[in-house]
Formats: structure tokens, sequence, C-alpha cells
């Protein structure tokens, strides 16, 4: 959804956040509920990130994993407040039993159409799509202002946010970060959605004799070799069933910081959809009438950067869940997809206890006033891997966002380190955590 008439940019904020995905979403809609004045701007042209546009689906970590059948919400606050308005307005399913998880299935399109309403309500915030961080004017521990593609004057305001996935803020304040450009750890994914098949076409059965046909097809080289790499599932919206397909890319034939490899992925996937659509077509009964509906502006991609913040979260965190005296919010999704060796690692199902998420791990360790959410939080490769879902994003967003409307009002511009847990516990309650 495109900002049809931009607020315009001022010269001064309490808060500028970067990225307008899922966890700059939030972090701005908490600033500005916080009374802070706030800016999100982002060089994308819609709210929501990956969720809204590469057709990722499902909202995965708003609830614990669960034995008992219940889902029961990792954490309230926004995370909540978002999933339960896509449920009751029908843009997103109930949540739905997979294994263990409880997940939320959800309509990319009228996802981001739901983040533009709940960011036009805030009256303290300014959101500006469409814009293009060209500069940030920094010390050595502080940001002053960021200079914006838009306008010939610097933003100036007390407290900045990172959500951007690449860290590009950071980046450019010269902060460190980690995350490493291999192809195999990013590895893309192109996810297309489906139409027209019946029902049972995709329930398990459906799935089963769909695999059985493509092995056949790709054995007697019928198709092409990459269509070995798709995955479909169904999300059934209202009465019309959806049937998501996700196709991976092979790990090192596309560089994933290479823009003119990015555009042969994105063509290669788009061909690939419509090949697969033609193939589901003649061969496989139930897919008969079946088209390639929706197809995404982008591909998407596993692993990106890290800032580096007061606390680096690791594996170790996800195998032993401690206790953090400033921890903000859970991260109740306890998968790590391994794209380099084609698994997952699933942090012990039958512990049951997120891991919690420190309030350090959104600061950064030079920058004081340099907070960041989402993707981009202080994590080693596999903590990341299961820190990045939706349901996650939004509430270490969330958490980010307060966290640096307090930073904001701080005389320091920074959370002095002996005022982490008393900063934490305050957000604790309004996320709800049940930490
Ligand atoms: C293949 C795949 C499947 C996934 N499946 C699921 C799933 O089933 N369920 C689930 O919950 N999650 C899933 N995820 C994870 C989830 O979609 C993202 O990790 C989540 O959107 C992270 O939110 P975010 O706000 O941190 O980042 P993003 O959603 O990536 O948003 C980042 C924002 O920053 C902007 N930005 C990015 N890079 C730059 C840059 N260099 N410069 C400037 N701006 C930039 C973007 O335009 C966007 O506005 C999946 C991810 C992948 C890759």
């Amino acid at each position: 959804m495109e900002t049809s008439d931009p607020s315009p940019i001022e010269s001064e904020y309490d808060v500028i956040v970067d990225g307008s995905g899922p966890a700059g979403f939030a972090a701005a809609i908490a600033s500005a509920r916080a009374g802070a004045k706030t800016l999100l701007f982002s060089s994308a042209e819609s709210i929501g990130g990956f969720s809204a546009n590469t057709f990722v689906h499902s909202l995965s970590g708003l609830y614990v994993t669960s034995q008992d059948m219940i889902p029961r919400a990792a954490n309230g606050g926004l995370a909540l407040e978002f999933a339960e308005r896509l449920v009751s307005s029908g843009t997103g399913t109930a949540p739905k039993r997979v294994g263990p998880y409880d997940v939320v299935f959800q309509s990319p399109i009228q996802y981001t159409r739901h983040c533009w309403d709940l960011c036009q309500r805030e009256k303290n915030l300014t959101v500006a799509l469409k814009t293009r961080l060209s500069s940030v004017n920094a010390t050595e521990s502080r940001i002053e202002s960021v200079e914006l593609a838009s306008r010939e004057e610097p933003v100036r305001a007390r407290a900045f946010l990172d959500t951007t996935r690449e860290a590009e803020l950071a980046f450019l304040a010269g902060a460190d970060f980690e995350g490493t450009e291999s192809c195999t750890n990013r590895r893309r994914a192109f996810i297309f959605s489906i139409r027209g098949h019946e029902a049972n076409a995709t329930d398990e059965d459906g799935r089963q004799i769909f695999s059985e046909h493509l092995v056949k097809a790709l054995s007697l080289g019928l198709l092409t070799p990459q269509i070995g790499l798709a995955v479909i599932r169904l999300v059934q919206m209202d009465e019309n069933p959806d049937a998501c397909v996700g196709l991976d890319a092979e790990g090192d034939h596309f560089s994933a910081l290479n823009p003119d490899s990015l555009t042969r992925f994105q063509i290669l996937s788009g061909n690939l959809a419509n090949e697969l659509g033609s193939f589901l077509r003649s061969n496989i009964r139930g897919f008969e009438k079946c088209e390639v509906t929706v197809v995404p502006t982008q591909s998407c991609e596993r692993e990106s950067r890290r800032i580096t913040a007061r606390y680096r979260l690791t594996e170790a965190d996800f195998q032993s869940s401690p206790d953090f005296d400033d921890a903000v919010c859970r991260a109740g999704w306890p998968v790590f997809a391994d794209p380099s060796l084609l698994r997952s690692i699933v942090f012990d199902p039958t512990r049951m206890r997120p891991t919690a998420v420190p309030l350090r791990a959104l600061i950064s360790k030079e920058i004081g006033n340099l907070l960041m959410a989402g993707r981009c939080i202080s994590s080693a490769y596999v903590a990341q891997g299961a820190l990045r879902v939706i349901g996650t994003s939004l509430a270490i967003g969330q958490a980010a966002g307060l966290a640096a409307v307090e930073t904001a009002r701080s005389e320091e511009q920074s959370i002095p380190e002996n005022q982490e847990a008393e900063v934490a516990a305050r957000i604790r309650v309004v996320l709800e955590t049940g930490l």
C-alpha cells in the first residue's frame, strides 16, 4: 500500500525508525503510542516487509510450542493485537496446528493494508515510504541525524532504530555487524500462489501424489531440475483454497548481494512458476483448472546482517533458555531451518520454554542511541534462524520501540547499563510477556 499523501518529513523527531517490515512497523507504533514524535521511513513501497512483498504467508512465533493443542500467546501487546485483528477481519486464519506449533496463515495483500491502517491512527507517527537513506551523521558513540534522498536538510532525532534486515543505518553509522554473504546461508526462496484447483488436491494425500508426479517428471527430464525444490502448502482463506508454492534457490548459483544475479533469479523463478502451473494443469488430477495467481515482487532470503549489541543471542541461549534480568519478550519459535544443511534443528521441543530476549540484544554496543529490532538484532547465525519469524519480530519491534522512547527521554540519550533491568521491567508490563 502506498502513501497517497505522504506526510511531510519534519526536521526533528524523538525517534526515527528505518525499515517497514513487521519489526519496524511494531517499533514505530509502540514509540508513537508512548507519546514520542516518531518517523518511520523505508525505501520499500509498502509496510510489512517480507510478509507483504515476498508472499511469506504464515505468522509463526505468535504462540509458544505446546502439546495440549491450546494456542498460548508467546507475548501479549502488539503481536497479539495484530494477530487478533487479522483473524477477526478474515485476513488471517484462527491459529492452526502444525505439529506442536500454532500458526496464523494470512493473506499478504490484506496484511499490508492492516499495517497501514494501524499506522494511520497514530497521531505522533509520520510514515515516509519510498524514502532512501543516503547518509548518517554520527560520532563514535551517538547518531545525530540522518540524510534522506528526498530532503535537503538532515533529519535529527534523539534515538534511532535500525530494522532494515541489512543493518543499513548501523552500517552507515560505522557500527559493527556480522552476517555472511554466503548464498548457501542466505538461500533465497520464491513463493507464489496457485488457485482454482480442487480442495483435496493439496491435502496430505494430494501433496503425496504431487510429489510422486514431480519426481517422475524430473527423472524423465520433463521439468527444469530446480522445480524439484518446490514445496507446496495449502493455505485456506475464506472459502477459496489458495495454495502457496515455495521454490528454493540452489545454494551458490545466485549471488545474494548482486542485483543482476537477483534479477536473474527473479526471472527464472517466474518462469519456473509458470512451468509448474502448466505441468500441474496437464498432468495431475484436481489441478486441471489451476492457475498461478500471485507472483511476488521479490524473492526472500534466509540469513541477513546482525548488529553487534551489548548482548549476542546464541544457539546456547535457545538450548538452555536462561533467565535474563533485562528480558523484554519471548521468542516462541524454537525452530532453526538450516539452509546449508537442508534440515531443521528444533531446540528441545519437550522443554516448551520459550527463549527470553534481553534488552541488551537490542542496543548497539558502541552507539548508545542506536537500537535494533527484527532480523538485525544481535545474534549468531543459528539464533537468527529461530528469532526472525514474524510473531517474534513484532514483539521485539514493540520492545525496541519502547526502549527507543526511553533512550530519547534520557539525558545521556542512552540506557545506562545499570538501568537495563529497570527499563526492561517497564517494557515487559506493556508487552504482557508472562516472563
Ligand atoms: C524463505 C523464507 C520463509 C519464511 N517463512 C516464514 C514463515 O513461514 N513464518 C514467519 O513468521 N516468518 C517466516 N519468514 C521470516 C520473516 O518473513 C522475516 O524474517 C520477517 O519478515 C522479519 O521481519 P523484519 O521486520 O525483521 O524484516 P523484513 O520483513 O525483512 O523487513 C525489513 C524492512 O527493511 C527494508 N530493507 C531491507 N533491506 C534494506 C536495505 N538494504 N536498505 C534499506 N532498507 C532495507 C525492507 O524494505 C523492509 O521494509 C521466512 C523468511 C524466509 C526468507
